[in-house]
């Protein structure tokens, strides 16, 4: 079954200790579709780029079997950009600049093919342009969205007519205390389930991730990793593998969420030994299924 991923299509500047690169590929919608495409095929995107976009990005999105007839591109216009910095453990993250060039215009008109899509995923976004996608939408089975603080601070009231509308709200643990205004977690969680969504995923970075609904938890581990380079789209990734696995099941029971999320978690593991999506180049499906069997016996006792 098909997926349709609303992101982020960036150049990113990324700064860790070891390293500093420009202008990779990054966004939201790159990393998620990019990890949902290891589990289903076409992945759909919905995006806009500048006439800075360069075609080795295009032709890489491609290869990932990632249908971009969702891709605008603005001949007069530049790329979203983004820099990001990170401190010595990897923890921290400061944001250096967002430039949000082309996206500000944006206001995609969804192609026919693309609105009876079962499973929709609205990446990191403006909030108001991942709305407009939930109204063009007809038949789906799951939509699920994440944000980010940029988005909290900037546009909380657009925001939270968003989150209303999604089944599954995914975001991280300092964005949900920051969104609720709750410093307990589990108490945020049980905010952000008032708002709306039936389910709220909360990622917490190398200590993994919890899903929390009315009736149930769930906490799923971090693939223990020895090895960051670069911890960009971990979340990211994380979301569309969860997306990916959910649609090539078809199926939306807990258990197969629970796997769902250990699946993301496998997929942002390799996310991260590299910059941008470069490590994703060379994972193959029996890589993915590898470390799942090792992270399903982390947790079994
Ligand atoms: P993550 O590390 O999962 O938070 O994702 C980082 C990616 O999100 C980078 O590739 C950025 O280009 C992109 N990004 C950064 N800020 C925003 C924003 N405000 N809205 C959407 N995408 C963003």
């Amino acid at each position: 079954m098909g997926v349709l991923v609303v992101g982020t299509v960036t150049l990113d500047t990324i700064e860790t200790p070891n390293k500093r690169v420009e202008d990779v590929l990054g966004g939201s919608g790159t990393y998620a579709a990019v990890a949902a495409s290891f589990f289903v095929n076409p992945v759909r995107l919905i995006g806009v780029v500048g006439a800075d976009f360069p075609q080795a990005y295009t032709d890489f999105l491609q290869t990932r079997g990632v249908d971009l007839e969702g891709i605008t591109r603005v001949e007069n216009g530049k790329t979203f950009r983004w820099g990001g910095k990170y401190a010595d453990d990897f923890n921290v993250r400061d944001t250096l600049f967002t430039e949000l060039n082309v996206i500000e215009d944006f206001h995609p008109v969804l192609p026919a093919a693309y609105k009876d899509i079962p499973y929709l995923f609205l990446a990191n976004d403006p909030p108001e342009l991942q709305l407009s996608i939930i109204e063009q939408v007809k038949k789906t089975k799951l939509v699920v969205s994440d944000t980010m603080d940029f988005w909290i601070n900037e546009e909380r009231d657009a925001l939270q007519k968003t989150i209303e509308r999604v089944d599954i709200l995914i975001l991280n643990d300092s964005e949900a205390k920051l969104l609720t205004g709750e410093t307990n977690l589990m108490k945020a969680a049980r905010t952000i389930l008032r708002y709306g969504p039936k389910r709220v995923i909360i990622k917490k970075g190398e200590h993994g991730a919890i899903s929390i609904t009315e009736s149930s938890y769930f906490s799923a581990p971090a693939y223990p990793m020895t090895q960051v380079t670069d911890p960009t789209g971990a979340g990211d990734s994380f979301a569309g593998g969860l997306m990916g696995y959910l649609a090539s099941v078809g199926d939306l029971s807990e258990g197969s969420i629970r796997k769902a999320m250990m699946y993301g978690t496998v997929v942002a593991s390799f996310n991260i030994e590299d910059f941008s999506i470069n490590r994703q180049k060379s994972v193959q499906f029996q890589d993915i299924k590898a470390r799942y069997n090792e992270l399903q016996d982390t947790v079994r006792f």
